[in-house]
C-alpha cells in the first residue's frame, strides 16, 4: 500500500487567559508556515515556530475578535510578513482590538489594519497548499473559514466547534445567520472534512452534523 504522507503539519498554541488556539501551520514540502490567529502570547507563538523551524510567511485571521487577532500586528512587525484576512465586515473589530482587549483584561494588544481583506470565494496560500475561503458570518460579521479540499481539512475560527457553536451575543452577531453558515458552506462540503477551531478541541463536519445539539435541532 502507498500512503501519501500529508502535505501539512500543524501544531496548536493555546494563548490568552481565553486559550484560543493559535494555530501554526506548515507545507511539509516547502517548511514555509502560516500562523492563523496569534490572539496574543507573541513570545510563546514565537518559541513553537523556532521550535517547529520552520519560516514564517503569512498571518491569517479567521475573526476580528481580540482574543484571535491581539497579537497579530506585533507579530506582523516581527516576523515582517502579511496579514490576511479577515473579511472587511470585521474591520470595525480590528479599530477596537484595544478598547475589547481592556473589557476581557488584555493588554499589550493593538488597533490594526491587515495587508488583505478577504472574501468569500478568495483562495490563500502558503508554501505549496492552497485554501479556499468561505465568508462564514454569525459568530461576527466578517469571519472566514480557511478550507482545504485536497487535505479535506478546514480551519473554521469560532463559527463551530466540538459540540458547540460560536456565540452570538457580541456586536454584529445572529444565531440564525450563523446556523446559515454552517449548513449552507461547512456541512455541505462532507462529513469527513476534520476541522481545528478557535476554541477546545476539533472535530469533523460529520460528527457535528450527527451530535452537535445546535445542528441536530435539540439546542
Ligand atoms: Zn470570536
Ligand atoms: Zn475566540
Amino acid at each position: 500500500m502507498n500512503q501519501t504522507p500529508s502535505p501539512a503539519r500543524a501544531v496548536i498554541v493555546p494563548v490568552t487567559p481565553l486559550q484560543q488556539n493559535c494555530t501554526l501551520l506548515w507545507c511539509e514540502a516547502t517548511r514555509r508556515a502560516v500562523v492563523v490567529d496569534p490572539g496574543g502570547d507573541v513570545d510563546k507563538i514565537q518559541a513553537a515556530i523556532a521550535q517547529a523551524d520552520v519560516t514564517v510567511e503569512k498571518i491569517w485571521l479567521t475573526h476580528g475578535h481580540v482574543d484571535h487577532v491581539g497579537g497579530a500586528d506585533e507579530l506582523r512587525e516581527a516576523l515582517g510578513v502579511a496579514i490576511e484576512g479577515p473579511h472587511i465586515a470585521d474591520q470595525f473589530l480590528l479599530g477596537n482590538v484595544v478598547s475589547s482587549g481592556a473589557m476581557f483584561g488584555l493588554t499589550g494588544v493593538r488597533n490594526f489594519t491587515p495587508d488583505r481583506w478577504l472574501a468569500d470565494g478568495d483562495r490563500v496560500s502558503v508554501g505549496e497548499l492552497t485554501f479556499n475561503v468561505l465568508h462564514c458570518p454569525g459568530h461576527s460579521p466578517g469571519s472566514v473559514v480557511f478550507y482545504s479540499p485536497l487535505m479535506r481539512f478546514a480551519l473554521v475560527g469560532d463559527v463551530l466547534f466540538n459540540g458547540s457553536v460560536g456565540r452570538t451575543d457580541l456586536p454584529g452577531g445572529s444565531h440564525p445567520t450563523l446556523i446559515t453558515s454552517i449548513t449552507t458552506k461547512l456541512l455541505p462540503l462532507g462529513d469527513d472534512i476534520g476541522f481545528i477551531c478557535g476554541h477546545g478541541p476539533g472535530s469533523s463536519f460529520g460528527q457535528e452534523r450527527l451530535n452537535n445539539p445546535f445542528l441536530t435541532g435539540e439546542a
